[in-house]
């Protein structure tokens, strides 16, 4: 199994090139995007995260600072911004209560118990978490999303009913554990299902056609 996932990996790579994920000018910025992006595309995340840049305020201590009716109307473009809004104030007060409100103290933790604390802040799920420690941490750990699955399971490589560590327990100990290799795997998911692997899939010319 492990030939038939590098083999596709270098299909997609071959086929998409670097994906240059995750957009954002520092760590923090990412872990906003992650928080951010839950149910919506990216493009409405990039207009909540350019309010925060604007305002000035896109570091922990001013947004821990701000009212959750100031945090929520900057945040309006990402959707969801009540919901959103109390959930980037929870992981910023885990953040400033943990680690002193530094994403480096956060990368000096060892990457079960990051997992384990970042998992018991209330709104971020494993998805969520996972894109935290791989993107803005950059620790190995494989995001599992739902494009993932449909395409493992439209090859009958596991069940679409599997669930999350099922499918990462998958990744983790069928490939190298590598930052890397990891980041790009994942964005080339990503843009594997928004290309060929969309609801209805488009299969004649994907990369992953015959496999
Ligand atoms: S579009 Fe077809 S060939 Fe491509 S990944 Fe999806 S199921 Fe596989």
């Amino acid at each position: 199994m492990r030939k038939k996932l590098e083999l596709m990996y270098r299909r997609l790579y071959a086929a998409f090139g670097p994906q240059h994920w995750w957009p954002g000018e520092t760590p923090f910025e990412v872990a906003v995007g992650a928080i951010l992006t839950q149910n919506t595309n990216w493009s409405n995340v990039e207009k909540a995260i350019a309010n925060l840049k604007n305002a000035g305020v896109l570091d922990p201590s001013a947004l821990h600072g701000m009212s959750h009716e100031a945090l929520a109307a900057l945040i309006r473009p990402a959707g969801y911004f009540n919901t959103k809004a109390k959930r980037l104030k929870n992981f910023i007060a885990f953040l400033i209560n943990e680690y002193r409100g530094r994403m480096s103290g956060m990368k000096k933790e060892d990457l079960p118990a990051l997992r384990k604390k970042l998992l018991s802040v209330n709104g971020i799920g494993p998805e969520t978490a996972d894109s935290i420690i791989l993107y803005a941490v950059e620790k190995p750990v494989f995001v599992i999303d739902a494009y993932t699955k449909r395409v493992l399971s439209r090859h009958t490589i596991l069940e679409h009913e599997g669930s999350y560590d099922t499918y990462q327990t998958f990744f983790h100990s069928t490939l190298k554990s590598d930052v890397g290799l990891f980041n790009e795997y994942h964005a080339l998911f990503v843009r594997l299902a928004k290309t060929h692997c969309r609801t209805k899939p488009f299969c004649s010319g994907c990369p992953l056609e015959g496999m």
